[in-house]
């Protein structure tokens, strides 16, 4: 197992110095509607990116204002659960008069907090209620928020690969209890996360989105590409 660590953790230095030298955009493997541009270098982000948590994401939406986003098709090892063995304590939604724009995942203090899928830091320092907040930029379209933290591990404009530790989970900000708060955003917009990942299984849901430049957020459950293969052969 220490091997192991030790030997992902050369080939993660490596590849990131790899990737420094590499061009600064990058296109997913996803189909071409989901294809945002993401960039590796902080200067891209603008001052507002680097400063607010909430903002829409230039050029998102096609001409019609749509964007699709096909979880189907992200294979697995290129998503992780944020937190291992964690528990919903608190839902995304209504909460008397107020809404709670994400799913608190609670486990023990000192915990790690790895990221959803590859992407780009856009901001990460302490903000308002947050407390110490990562928001992580997708190249799927998709942001994700992972807020109350102890410790940040990562920095603006860092590359990160999906369930690569980036925080480590605390109290900070408005918490009563050590929790990862962890948000979906899609232009700026929080979403239900366990839209997108099943809190009992900890799995990524087999799932294509439409987001509409409007708010509205419409799904299909797709049957995973492994499960249709099987289901040929019998
Ligand atoms: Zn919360």
């Amino acid at each position: 197992m220490r091997i192991f660590r030790i030997l992902s953790a050369s080939l993660l230095i490596l590849s990131l110095g790899v990737n420094h030298l590499r061009a600064v955009t990058k296109t997913t493997r996803l189909s071409s509607a989901t294809q945002i541009r993401t960039t590796d270098n902080n200067n891209d982000f603008t001052e507002r990116e680097k400063n607010v948590v909430s903002i829409p994401t230039k050029g998102l939406f096609d001409g019609k204002g749509q964007v699709s986003i096909d979880l189907s098709k992200i294979h697995r090892g290129d998503w992780a659960y944020p937190m291992k063995n964690g528990k919903v304590i608190s839902q995304f939604g209504r909460r008397g008069r107020r809404s709670h724009s994400g799913a608190d995942i609670k486990t023990h203090a000192g915990d790690t907090i790895y990221a959803a899928f590859d992407g780009v830091v856009r901001f990460a320092k302490s903000y308002y209620g947050y407390g110490r907040v990562i928001v992580l930029r997708h190249s799927n379209g998709l942001e994700t928020l992972y807020g109350h933290n102890s410790r940040n591990l990562v920095h603006i404009g860092d590359k990160v690969h999906a369930g690569q530790p980036i925080a480590i989970v605390g109290r900070t900000g408005r918490a009563t209890t050590e929790h990862c708060h962890f948000e979906v955003r899609i232009n700026g917009r929080a979403y239900n996360p366990m839209l997108f990942f099943d809190s009992e299984t900890q799995q990524l849901r087999s799932r294509r989105f439409v987001a509409y430049s409007n708010g509205r957020l419409t799904h299909e459950n797709v049957v995973p590409e492994n499960q249709m293969a099987e289901n040929k052969e019998k």
